[in-house]
């Protein structure tokens, strides 16, 4: 089969690979139809995440089709639609069995395209299939039910639940990207008065608009302290989500917000950020931070299925399988193309 290999910092090739086998009892092997690429996958190939060594088959987000089970795998067979997620789960450690399983101690977690072979490529063997896939309810087509592998769990999870988002609140998102949106389309789900999206760049605030942000704000010409005073008699947002992963934007997640008020890191941080301390020790802050768990995509199929999410207009480029170098550089040229999500699928079967 073909996938994309990692080659170390900056080199990455779609190149021919032994196809995936089974190796633990529990595994699947599955037919990639449609896949996506992340932002982590772009931090990966600068060299970012050194945990990926060269050889390594890159990707953790994927809707497919079971070729094959292991005899340990008892709710799925073989031609099943699945959503193959970005957190694979042991099941039965303490974590999983706390729903945490992006913490799972028993080597699952965040491991597809990052400690094994991942999902950017014809097949791709999933480990404790039963508890790492989903499946997919008839009538949902698999474009739609890609964006729940990653991005929308994880602005809805880390974002919105951890931010505790209630009715009436204003909610400051820190970055558009597609983990933002997704935090602005999950924070809806709850009535809140205000959404305020941050960004650097018109075409991400204009997506953002989009998505269901009613105030947008462009922090390299407008101060976004200033407006969020001004939308709140001078108190601050209730909620503000940060969603860039820098020293900047987390402390300005922790100055936008009101006393009693929350600030959720979604953001993966490559260098320390400044908790100016001796400020807010005395306003009653919380703060969260977390690795998504995918503990919601149940709930997020639902409220696919039900309409009252549209996962599909992440979705801004389409390519075939033998196009990822085209989609990787749309997706790394996100400023210039307005690209948001790319897809990719088998040749003709779009
Ligand atoms: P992205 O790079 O596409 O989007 C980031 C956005 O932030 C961009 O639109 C950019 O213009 C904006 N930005 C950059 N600097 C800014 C600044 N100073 N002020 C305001 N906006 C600024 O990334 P994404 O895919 O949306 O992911 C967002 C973050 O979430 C990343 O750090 C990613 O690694 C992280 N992430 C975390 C988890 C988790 O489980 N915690 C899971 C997935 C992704
Ligand atoms: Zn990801
Ligand atoms: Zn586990």
């Amino acid at each position: 089969m073909r996938a994309v290999v990692y080659h170390g910092p900056g080199r990455k090739a779609w190149e021919e690979v032994p196809d995936p086998e089974l190796i633990g009892d529990g595994d699947a092997v599955v037919r990639v139809d449609a896949v996506t690429i992340c932002g982590t996958d772009l931090h990966i190939l600068k060299g970012d995440v050194p945990a990926v060594r060269p050889g390594r088959i890159l990707g953790h987000e994927a809707v497919g089709t079971i070729e094959e089970v292991g005899d340990g795998v008892h709710t799925l067979a073989e031609g099943d639609r699945v959503l193959v997620s970005c957190i694979s789960a042991c099941g039965t450690c303490r974590f999983c069995r706390e729903g945490r399983y992006g913490q799972c101690l028993g080597t699952g977690g965040w491991i597809l395209g990052h400690k094994i072979d991942g999902t950017q490529a014809e097949y791709v063997r999933v480990p404790f299939a039963d508890t790492s896939t989903y499946r997919i309810p008839g009538g949902l087509s698999d474009e739609e039910v890609l964006m729940l592998a990653d991005v929308l769990p994880t602005g809805y999870e880390v974002g919105v639940l951890n931010g505790n988002v209630r009715p009436g609140d204003v909610v400051a998102v820190v970055g558009a990207g597609p983990v933002g949106l997704a935090a602005i389309t999950g924070a809806q789900l709850f009535s809140p008065s205000h959404i305020v999206a941050i960004d650097l760049s018109d075409a991400r605030l204009e997506a953002a608009k989009h998505f269901g942000a009613d105030v947008i704000v462009n922090n390299s010409r407008q101060n976004p302290l200033k407006v969020i005073r001004d939308l709140t008699g001078r108190l601050g947002a209730d909620v503000s989500i940060e969603a860039v992963g820098t020293p900047a934007t987390f402390e300005l997640a922790v100055k936008a917000i009101r006393p009693g008020g929350r600030i959720a890191n979604v953001g993966v941080h490559g260098a320390p950020a400044m908790l100016d301390l001796e400020d807010q020790w005395i306003r009653d802050i919380t703060i969260t931070t977390g690795l998504v768990d995918t503990y919601s995509t149940s709930t997020l199929l639902r409220l696919v299925a039900s309409g009252q999410i549209n996962a599909k207009r992440f979705i801004t480029h389409h390519f075939g399988m033998d196009e990822f170098d085209e989609a990787y550089d749309a997706f790394a040229r996100s400023a210039d193309t307005g690209a948001l999500k790319v897809v990719l699928t088998r040749r003709g079967d779009e």
